[in-house]
């Protein structure tokens, strides 16, 4: 087992509800993420998955619970949300890209106007990073001009180019044509491979009992049943969890 220090995320019986109360998006989830660990969360539509991510790094404001990022309670005001935001990277369904910007401003903007890094640096590094996934020679390309998996892989990379503590997933390769699907979970998988941080919400069961090390299953806002891939798939214990694996698998 891993030691309490190697805590990155600490999340605490939070709650995210709307309409007064009458849908519980977040219902008392309560978790710890570790360094280096891929937390694969699965679940049903409308079960809580994005809202469980977008908390983490605020996008959504929890109703109450806490949560805790190296050590500091985020859900605090006085938080500096983009700083936080700056460790957290964030990749969506939909890819994001400034579609008026070249890739290669895509991926300098942040790191400059928030980093304060130089353009010089700022450059190498996004090429670099674009060498990664096989495209250092889109740099100078717009958005509209690349395939959806290319536009999805340049997301991934140029939240890297942060230097993010943690990165986290919403349905990435959901919006995308099933040939493209695969390029994308392989650069997922090469930064699991590399020690990131990660929490993909994915209904890409390989992926989850490939490369997580954990599994997360959520229904109606609750942690159901969390463990190894090896156990969730094989060995599931609680009724909702095998019926919905029986309805993906
Ligand atoms: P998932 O990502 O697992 O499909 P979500 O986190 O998007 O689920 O949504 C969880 C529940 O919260 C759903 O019932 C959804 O309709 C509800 N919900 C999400 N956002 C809002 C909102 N802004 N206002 C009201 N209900 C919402
Ligand atoms: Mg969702």
């Amino acid at each position: 087992m891993s030691a309490d220090n190697d805590v990155i995320i600490s999340v605490k019986d939070l709650c995210k509800h709307y309409n007064g109360g009458e849908i519980k998006a977040l219902d008392g989830v309560t978790t710890d993420i570790r360094k280096g660990e891929v937390v694969v969360v699965i679940g049903p539509s409308g079960s809580g998955k994005s809202t469980f991510l977008r908390s983490l790094n605020l996008l959504e404001r929890p109703t109450s619970g806490t949560i805790t990022f190296e050590g500091q309670d985020i859900t605090s005001p006085s938080t500096d949300i983009n700083k936080l935001r700056q460790n957290m990277g964030m990749v969506f369904q939909h890819f994001n890209l400034f579609p008026h910007l070249t890739i290669m401003k895509n991926m300098t903007i942040a790191p400059m106007k928030l980093r304060g890094i130089s353009k010089a640096d700022a450059e190498k590094k996004a090429l670099e990073l674009l060498g990664k996934v096989g495209l250092q020679d889109r740099a100078m390309s717009y958005p509209s001009q690349l395939s959806g998996g290319q536009k999805q892989r340049i997301a991934i990379v140029r939240a890297l180019a942060m230097d993010p503590e943690v990165m986290l997933f919403d349905e990435p390769t959901s919006a995308l044509d099933p040939e493209m699907v695969g390029e994308v979970l392989e650069v997922m998988k090469q930064l699991a491979k590399a020690g990131m941080t990660m929490v993909c919400v994915t209904h890409e069961m390989g992926f989850a009992r490939e490369v997580g090390t954990r599994v997360i299953f959520m229904d109606c806002g609750k942690i159901i049943e969390e463990n190894t891939p090896e156990e969730i798939f094989t060995n599931p214990q609680n009724e909702r969890l095998q019926t919905f694996l029986k309805k993906v698998l």
